[in-house]
């Protein structure tokens, strides 16, 4: 077929093996495959001209046959507090946000896994954004690099972390982000240790007893947010469908195998989760399989219908939790100015 008449593949959606495959078919050796391979993961390269180990020739010939998809930071902006947020422009025009925050110890990155998300949860502003696609795993792993290449630039470090956090639910788009994690941990990829990963769900029990099978080594948190069952459900629909006993059982059954605790996030708001009662619903829960939990801070988003407790009350929750023994972090936001904490990637910017 004359070049320009077909639709060219995104050569990062061939494994190591396609692209010796590619190569011995086209007379070449099979080699050439594994060069290439490197370029496009390990060196993250977006340019077959940029390839300069490979001949003119050759690729042209990637060129004739191949697109890379990668993505494109549309729009930075910096924080005060060093937090840098990215609009990141994928191939065919959608947005999606990652962020990068910096820590005196750490740069963790905070990526997104979809486009938009479809879990309504009404705290949330990405919830606003109805759910367009999933990200590929390429793009997820564009995204870690860039704030790889950030954090490297901005505050003189390797990026240390990342956190599934952004945009979306990742156990909807299971495949294509475990495929990410895996070309992040692999030493063809990134090569960091999936020690240093969180991914971060509002809790499908099913998937998180997928994750236990396919024996995955990064960490796990679930959004609670409550432990009461008709809190819970008011403010996430996902309740309605699997509830808190069905959850529990999944995060048992993962924690039996991993050995891994489990981190809750949790938000205390004013008027909805902020009495003694709930704070002793979150003890019992956590006592029920090893976790420790994380408060985080809210980052309104609406009409004011949810507002963050008061100090006393988040204090409340801290000395329950740490009278039981519960490991408890407070958590402020960072990247507030840009639009940048949790909850607000809603692609404003
Ligand atoms: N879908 C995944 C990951 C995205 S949300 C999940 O639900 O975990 C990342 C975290 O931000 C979640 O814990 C989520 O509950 C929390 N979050 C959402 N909106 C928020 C807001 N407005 N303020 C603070 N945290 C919020």
């Amino acid at each position: 077929m004359p070049v320009g008449t077909k639709t060219k593949k995104d050569i990062r959606s061939l494994c190591k093996e396609d692209l010796r495959t590619f190569f011995t078919e086209q007379g070449q050796r099979a080699f050439r495959g594994n060069q290439v391979y490197e370029w496009l993961w390990k060196k993250a390269c977006y340019s077959f001209d940029d390839m300069t180990n490979i001949s003119k020739e050759t690729r042209e010939l990637l060129a004739d046959n191949f697109v890379i998809n990668n993505i494109e930071v549309d729009k930075m902006q910096r924080s005060e507090d060093g937090t840098i947020k990215n609009a990141v422009r994928l191939h065919d025009g959608l947005i999606v946000e990652s962020v990068l925050i910096p820590t005196d110890t750490r740069t963790t990155a905070c990526v997104s896994s979809q486009v938009g998300c479809s879990l309504d949860c009404n705290f949330c502003a990405t919830a606003r954004l109805k759910r367009m696609r999933n990200l590929n795993a390429d793009e997820i792993y564009d995204q870690v690099v860039a704030i790889d290449r950030q954090s490297r630039l901005y505050h003189n470090k390797a990026l240390s972390n990342i956190v599934f956090m952004g945009m979306g639910e990742p156990l909807l788009n299971y495949k294509n982000v475990l495929a990410a994690i895996e070309k992040i941990t692999t030493e063809e990829g990134l090569n960091m240790s999936p020690k240093r990963i969180t991914l971060s769900t509002v809790g499908i029990p099913k998937m998180i007893k997928k994750l236990t099978d396919d024996g995955v080594r990064f960490n796990l948190a679930v959004s609670l947010h409550s432990a009461i069952d008709a809190v819970r459900s008011k403010m996430m629909p996902i309740n309605e469908k699997s509830d808190l006993n069905e959850l529990l059982e999944a995060l048992q059954y993962w924690y039996a195998k991993t050995k891994k605790k489990i981190t809750f996030e949790y938000v205390v708001w004013k008027n909805i989760n902020d009495t003694r009662k709930d704070a002793d619903a979150l003890v019992a829960y956590c006592k029920r399989v090893p976790s420790k939990v994380n408060l985080i801070e809210y980052n309104a988003i609406d009409d004011g219908y949810f507002q963050q407790a008061d100090v006393a009350a988040v204090a409340m929750y801290k000395t329950i939790l740490e009278k039981n023994s519960i490991g408890i972090t407070v958590r402020h936001s960072r990247g507030k100015d840009i639009d940048a904490a949790c909850g607000q990637l809603a692609n404003k910017s």
